[in-house]
Formats: C-alpha cells, structure tokens, sequence
C-alpha cells in the first residue's frame, strides 16, 4: 500500500480543534479513503492533561478504514511522548501530532514506532 496523504481541509480542521481545544488535549481516529485521509471521528469527553493516560484505558472503535490517530499537545512539544508509544500501535500506522501555536507549522506525524513521517498535504 502506497504511503497515505491528506486533505489540506481536514489538516486545517486539526488545527482548528487544537487552539479550541487549549489548554486541554483532543483525541481523534483518522479515517482514509482511497490512500487519503479525509475524515476523522472525535473520540468525545474533555480530557486535561496527558491525553495519553487515557488512552489505555479506552477501547477504540476500529475498522478498515482507520489509518491512525491525531491528538493535540498543549505544550507545543511536538513530539511523541512515552505513552503515545505504547499507544500508537494500536490505533493504525499514521499518527499526527499537532501543537501550540496551531500554525500551519505546528504539526507532525509519526508512524507507529515513533519514526517521523512526512505525510504530504493534498488539496
Ligand atoms: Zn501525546
């Protein structure tokens, strides 16, 4: 399978979420469609801190169009921490990480073992 792209509109949405979302954390599940990320689905529930925690206990709605997961660092450490490690594995390959200021430049990915993935933007 060819490596996924994404829709400029859902990247800027991302963002968007992000600067609402602060100082909290958001947490959604990225959904392709044809090698394309284009949709995402808001895991629901205000979540203040370390988003990761939160994971573990959370059981995500999978299926096949799941490419991975974006969630937000308040921080502006655009960087994977320890439990979004253990976390990536289990949500899909594609895992996007977007930080304070929530600028166009404000935002990577990751595949599933921590490795940066520049995933390019579509319009
Ligand atoms: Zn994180």
């Amino acid at each position: 399978m060819p490596d996924i792209k994404i829709r400029k509109e859902l990247l800027e949405t991302l963002l968007e979420l992000g600067k609402s979302q602060h100082p909290d954390e958001f947490l959604a599940i990225l959904k392709e469609d044809k090698g394309v990320i284009e949709e995402l689905e808001l895991v629901p529930g205000t979540i203040s801190g370390e988003t990761s925690a939160r994971f573990d206990h959370f059981m995500l709605p999978l299926d096949t169009k799941t490419a991975g997961s974006a969630h937000s660092h308040p921080s502006g450490a655009i960087r994977p921490s320890d439990a979004d490690l253990r976390f990536f594995p289990k949500i899909g390959k594609y895992h996007i990480i977007i930080g304070n200021p929530y600028t166009t430049d404000s935002w990577r990915c990751f595949r599933a073992n921590g490795d940066l993935f520049s995933m390019e933007v579509i319009e």
